[in-house]
């Protein structure tokens, strides 16, 4: 089976369209960016064409501009940049869990909802799980990388669903063999072609999250795949509105 970002995100955009229609003012997010990143330009796209569509104000600043916040209602902020000088964020407005305060949150577990302040590819893979009634509670679950942005939290919110968690990584031995052993196996590296038909079996599911696996030669053999393209990326953008509309 196929599954596709697009469904579960529309589910999730009737919910914000409801929200924000009972709203008399809609808070923003304030996006800064670097102009040289290239996946960021194209994340902040699919942001602002997200937030038209839904009535929710993008306010997109290049980082060289300055980190002062606007002085329209916020929701939230995000910096959609690789920058290693961390850019702090009010807790308040750390939709995307880079923060202190977020990490806290995320990492005492125990989490019955999704708090505003969950990174959102995170969230974007367990409520596509959810959506397509992927079984996790009791399942091994092995995670292709290990950033702080996708792969160590997407770790913590399903522990506290009751999977068993492996964290995978450049210095991994035997990646091939582990990866056969799970029963979801979450593709986070970036590094295209990692993931071939020797890191496979029938009876798994397969997130590609970042473009890792080979879909044409995985795509036969497993038994759901959330492709690299219109999968997980279109639900991380609602997810981030949702969590702009939120006030928990
Ligand atoms: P990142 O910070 O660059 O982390 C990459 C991780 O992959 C690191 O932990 C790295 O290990 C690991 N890795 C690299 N080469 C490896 C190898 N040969 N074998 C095993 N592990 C390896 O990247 P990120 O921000 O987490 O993003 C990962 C990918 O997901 C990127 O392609 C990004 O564009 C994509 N992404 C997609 C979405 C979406 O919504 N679709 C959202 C966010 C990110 P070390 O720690 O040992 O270096």
């Amino acid at each position: 089976m196929l599954l596709t970002g697009k469904q579960p995100a529309e589910q999730l955009y009737s919910k914000i369209d409801e929200r924000v229609r009972s709203m008399a003012e809609v808070p923003g997010l304030f996006a800064l960016y670097d102009p040289e990143d290239k996946p960021a330009g194209w994340y902040l796209r699919s942001i602002q064409r997200a937030g038209e569509a839904h009535g929710i104000p993008v306010y997109a600043r290049p980082l060289s501009e300055g980190t002062a916040l606007p002085t329209q209602p916020l929701g939230g902020m995000i910096v959609l940049s690789k920058t290693k000088t961390p850019i702090p964020i009010l807790p308040e407005l750390d939709v995307d869990g880079t923060g202190p305060s977020s990490f806290s949150t995320l990492y005492k577990g125990g989490l019955k909802a999704y708090p505003r302040t969950t990174p959102c590819t995170a969230e974007a893979c367990v409520r596509l799980l959810d959506f397509y009634e992927v079984p996790v509670s009791g399942k091994h679950v092995v995670i292709l990388g290990r950033s702080l942005t996708v792969g160590r939290p997407l770790a913590m919110l399903l522990l506290d669903r009751n999977a068993t968690v492996a964290i995978c990584h450049s210095k991994t031995e035997d990646l091939p063999g582990l990866c056969r052993q799970a029963d979801i196996l979450v593709c986070a590296t970036g590094r295209e072609g990692l993931v071939g038909k020797d890191c496979v079996r029938p009876g798994q599911t397969l997130i590609n999250v970042g473009g890792d696996a080979v879909e044409e030669e995985i795509a036969p053999i497993v038994e759901n795949l959330c492709p690299f393209k219109g999968g997980v990326g279109a639900l991380t953008t609602a997810v981030l509105l949702q969590h702009v509309t939120e006030t928990n």
